[in-house]
């Protein structure tokens, strides 16, 4: 690892102004970083630590309902907070998968989603509620959905000019639930082989209005399962409708081979999570065995 010179800016404008230069790179938890460097794989002349901003590590809920998490908020502080165990649990339940509790204590949500790994455990429970990733930059202030930050494994739309602020989850409509489950040989301190988290809404006749579907590990980048989420909407849960999504969800991966699991297993384990995680979702939602 070569020197560099180290900034602790105290605002997201002086955090910009920092990062507005060649070879300059964010640390929040630096979990993913530090390795980054020490093997050779990012060379940095500024590391600039943003847990000093205040804007940035805090949780706020919003007026309509939403809640906005700072990026640089830890995953244990997540994992122990009482409205997103609450409102979001599925991201509750990720952020308290990633590593283990020494890594949690420093892993931040921000560095999950700008890490940009197809494997990140907190980005599908992001997607399929529907959040927002707010960036800065000396341009001014922009939202997109967090699906739209990745453009391919490490890469992502910011520019070098911009920092990610904060992620906004959105009030969720009555009825909704979503659950968030992964596949790893190891029960700990391993990678997503496939993960899968799955969001449905039912109107008052049970049936299923909205789905989001998110798939890890499977892609380039973290993907939406679109053709999963269209079997859905208008139908009631039922047991044979979630294998249907399951098989839709396994077209919509597209996985490679890799040490860690062919293609076709990766597809398989998208089918059996997709139905898994619909299931659990629907429980929270309606009682007695599903149809
Ligand atoms: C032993 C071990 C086990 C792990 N297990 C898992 C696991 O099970 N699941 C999982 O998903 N991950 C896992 N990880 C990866 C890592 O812990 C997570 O991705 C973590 O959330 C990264 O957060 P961080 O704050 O440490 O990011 P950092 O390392 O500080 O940053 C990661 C990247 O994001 C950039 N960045 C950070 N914050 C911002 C921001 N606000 N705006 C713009 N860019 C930013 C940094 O410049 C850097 O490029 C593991 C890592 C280790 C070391």
């Amino acid at each position: 690892m070569d020197l560099f010179n180290f900034q602790t800016p105290r605002s997201i404008p002086e955090l910009i102004a920092a990062k507005n230069s060649a070879n300059a790179w964010l640390l929040a938890g630096g979990t993913d970083l530090i390795p980054q460097l020490k093997e050779d794989r990012r060379k940095a002349e500024t590391i600039i630590d943003v847990k000093k901003i205040a804007a940035m590590t805090n949780i706020s809920a919003e007026q309509d309902g939403g809640l906005n998490i700072g990026a640089a908020v830890t995953a244990t502080t997540i994992a122990q907070s009482e409205i997103v165990c609450a409102s979001y649990p599925a991201l509750a339940y990720s952020v308290a998968l990633i590593g283990s509790r020494q890594v949690q204590n420093r892993a931040s949500l921000g560095g999950n989603v700008c890490n940009a790994a197809p494997s990140a455990d907190a980005v599908p429970a992001l997607m399929s509620y529907g959040a927002l990733a707010n960036i800065e930059g000396t341009k001014g202030k922009r939202s997109l959905m967090v699906e739209e930050i990745f453009t391919g494994p490490g890469r992502t739309v910011l520019e070098q000019d911009e920092v990610l602020a904060s992620i906004t989850l959105p009030a969720l409509p009555e009825n909704t639930a979503a659950v968030y489950q992964r596949f790893t040989p190891r029960r700990e301190m391993d990678i997503a082989v496939a993960g899968v988290s799955s969001r449905i809404t039912l109107d008052a006749n049970s049936k299923i209005v909205d789905a989001k579907i998110a798939l890890a590990s499977v892609g380039p980048t973290p993907l939406r399962a679109k053709a999963a989420e269209m079997t859905l909407i208008g139908e009631v849960p039922s047991l044979k409708l979630f294998e249907a999504a399951g098989a839709a969800a396994a077209s919509d991966a597209s996985p490679i081979d890799d040490t860690r699991g062919s293609a076709d297993y990766r597809r398989h384990l998208v089918s059996v999570l997709c139905r898994r995680t619909l299931a659990s979702a629907t429980k929270e939602l309606i009682q007695g065995d599903l149809p």
